[in-house]
């Protein structure tokens, strides 16, 4: 069995094949283990649990589905398996496979144990999706050869491997597709406190000094997301390099995420022009999905998943069932005067 680590190797030799970027300043960052790995404790105990129980029978891990909004620690967990099992990881992502033969290539290359890390699953075309079925199930894959009258299909057996699937949106999974996963977890937006001690970590690998009041600062307004606490690390020191002593203060904190429009709950400009939309277009809702996207040129997607989860969290956007609306909550964070009873727009 070939078998490597989950280290800067292995990440820049997958990548590039299977069409995935990874800068080396994102490489670094990602925590090798569980134990680096910060908050996610649900997630974390029972992946431990199962992962211990696999390498004690000395068998390949499980497939494992893990979901939540973009950027809180699913490409870094399948990387964290793959060490942990002590596998190779093949990284590859939903649009990338175009053809059942494409993921047939990969799916027949792979060695016992190894680790396949498929993001955005539910990108999945269903003739590839097909593919997958008794490739989980009884690794192998079915091939027709020939075409017409002579066509046949005959089964090729694969070595045993771990599907480990990243999805934004369980719901749009296949139900067959779902039900072959031995393990699904679901990750959470993270609280300031975790995200300040990833901030913190982070600023210790990059060799940057920050104060606690800066990481706090930072993490409170990244929407729950380690992958914006760790991007806007980086525009901060920027600023504080060239405005001040070179250690991140709060200050320096405050100034630079200002400038870049991140406001104290970190909502950024795209965040409050949904907001505005939906109240001075639509008197707050309730709006579909298609026309906030057609309205503020976004797309529906983007809106339903990188945006709509934290301003949920936060309490500014409630679904009801004719569409979005705007809560009080909203408007007082905007200060916009909330409408009177007769407003529609306001929720209580
Ligand atoms: P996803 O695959 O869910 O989009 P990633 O795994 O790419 O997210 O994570 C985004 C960034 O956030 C990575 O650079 C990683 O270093 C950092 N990160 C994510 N989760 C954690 C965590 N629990 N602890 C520390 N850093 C994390």
């Amino acid at each position: 069995m070939a078998i490597s680590s989950f280290d800067e190797d292995t990440l820049r030799l997958a990548s590039p094949e299977y069409g995935i970027e990874e800068s080396d300043y994102e490489i670094n960052l990602r925590p090798k283990t569980l134990d680096e790995y910060i908050g996610q404790e649900k997630v974390k105990d029972n992946l431990d649990v199962y992962m211990q129980a696999a390498l004690k029978r000395n068998e390949p891990l499980d497939h494992v589905l893990l979901y939540g909004p973009p950027g809180l620690g699913k490409t870094t967990l399948a990387g964290i398996i793959a060490n942990t099992m002590g596998s190779q990881i093949r990284i590859t992502s939903g649009p990338a496979i175009e053809k059942p033969g494409d993921l047939a290539a990969l799916l027949t290359n792979l060695n016992e144990g190894d680790i396949l890390f498929i993001d955005e699953i539910h990108r999945l075309s269903r003739s590839v999706e097909e593919v997958l079925y008794p490739a989980m199930e009884d690794n192998a894959i079915d091939i027709i050869i020939g075409k017409g009258p002579s066509a046949r299909s005959i089964r090729l057996d694969l070595q045993k491997f771990t599907l480990v699937a990243a999805t934004t949106r369980s719901g749009s999974l296949s139900a067959p597709l779902r039900d072959r996963f031995g393990v699904v977890l679901r990750l959470e937006l993270y609280t300031p406190e975790q995200l300040s001690q990833i901030v913190k970590r982070s600023a210790r690998i990059l060799g940057i000094g920050i104060d606690d009041e800066a990481a706090i600062e930072i993490a409170s307004r990244s929407r729950g997301t380690p992958r914006l606490a760790n991007r806007y690390l980086k525009r901060v020191r920027d600023f504080a390099e060239v405005l001040g002593s070179g250690d991140i203060t709060l200050n320096d904190a405050r100034i630079a995420l200002e400038k870049m429009e991140i406001d104290e709950l970190g909502l950024d400009n795209i965040d409050r022009l949904i907001l505005t939309t939906m109240i001075n277009n639509y008197n707050g809702g309730p709006v579909g999905l298609q026309t906030l996207s057609a309205a503020i040129g976004e797309e529906a997607v983007t809106i339903e998943d990188v945006y709509e989860p934290y301003l949920m969290q936060a309490g500014f956007i409630d679904r009801r069932p004719r569409g979005r609306v705007v809560t009080n909550a909203a408007y007082i964070h905007l200060g916009i005067p909330i409408p009177g009873n007769n407003g529609q727009g306001s929720l209580f």
